[in-house]
């Protein structure tokens, strides 16, 4: 399969279901990127800044990006005048400095936060008490740049279904809750976005209207090994 039929069998899958589909295309090089564009994708996720900054450069601008990994306050200004979301917002810091530096270029930039759902200690996220603290402080209430989208998350890294099932229902469930406490009146709190490759299909089917796609699209990444990711 190509990366073009892969796009082209994908959309006609997510599409009538409301589903929107990310392209991971970390790794992967513009000729790639370039095919999934010509297929019709037009939004694309990264995890690293300066990766992203270049490609932005290189490849056509109606493209848009999404932030997916990790990202450190001092490096938030290289991606506030293009980025179109930031799906891995994991602090109140990371939020002010987004909000100033959107700001400064006279945006709003869509954000989603992320939750922490795995069991495992290596993954960024909030917390619900974190999360809930967050939405009801003053700081938080105040920002200006940045408008919330919904949340993100990252299931557990295993084979065992009923494990990313529970933790994609726990997220679906919070999303419910923290809409209709905070965000009762917003209508763009709308995107629950969880899914990978390996378990995308049980994210659908838990309410994910948001998946993030690599190796289904691209074909498997050479392992690299990230500082911040992965
Ligand atoms: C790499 C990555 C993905 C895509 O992973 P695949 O298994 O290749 O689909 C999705 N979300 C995040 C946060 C990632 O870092």
């Amino acid at each position: 399969m190509s990366i073009a039929t892969n796009i082209e069998s994908l959309q006609v899958d997510l599409k009538p279901i409301g589903v929107t589909l990310i392209a991971v295309s970390k790794t992967k090089s513009n000729e790639e990127i370039m095919e999934a564009y010509t297929a019709g994708q037009r939004i694309f996720g990264e995890n690293m800044v300066q990766e992203m900054v270049e490609k932005y450069e290189a490849l056509p601008k109606d493209i848009a990006w999404h932030l997916i990994g990790h990202l450190q306050t001092n490096k938030v200004k290289y991606i506030a005048p293009f980025v179109s979301m930031i799906q891995s917002v994991d602090s109140l810091k990371v939020l002010k400095e987004i909000d100033k530096h959107a700001g400064r270029h006279h945006r709003v930039i869509d954000c989603l936060l992320q939750v922490y759902i795995a069991d495992e200690a290596t993954k960024f996220g909030f917390d619900h008490a974190e999360l809930i603290e967050m939405l009801r402080s003053h700081d938080f209430q105040d920002l200006q740049h940045v408008r919330i989208r919904g949340l993100m998350g990252i299931a557990t890294n295993t084979e065992n279904e009923k494990v990313i099932k529970e933790e994609f229902y726990e997220l679906k469930m919070l999303f419910d809750g923290i809409k209709t406490s905070f965000f009762r009146k917003e209508d763009t709190f709308d995107t629950l976005s969880m899914g990978m490759s390996s378990d995308y299909n049980l994210a659908i089917e838990k309410g994910a209207n948001m998946v993030r796609l690599g190796s289904t699209i691209f074909g498997k990444r050479i392992i690299k090994h990230y500082k911040n990711n992965d």
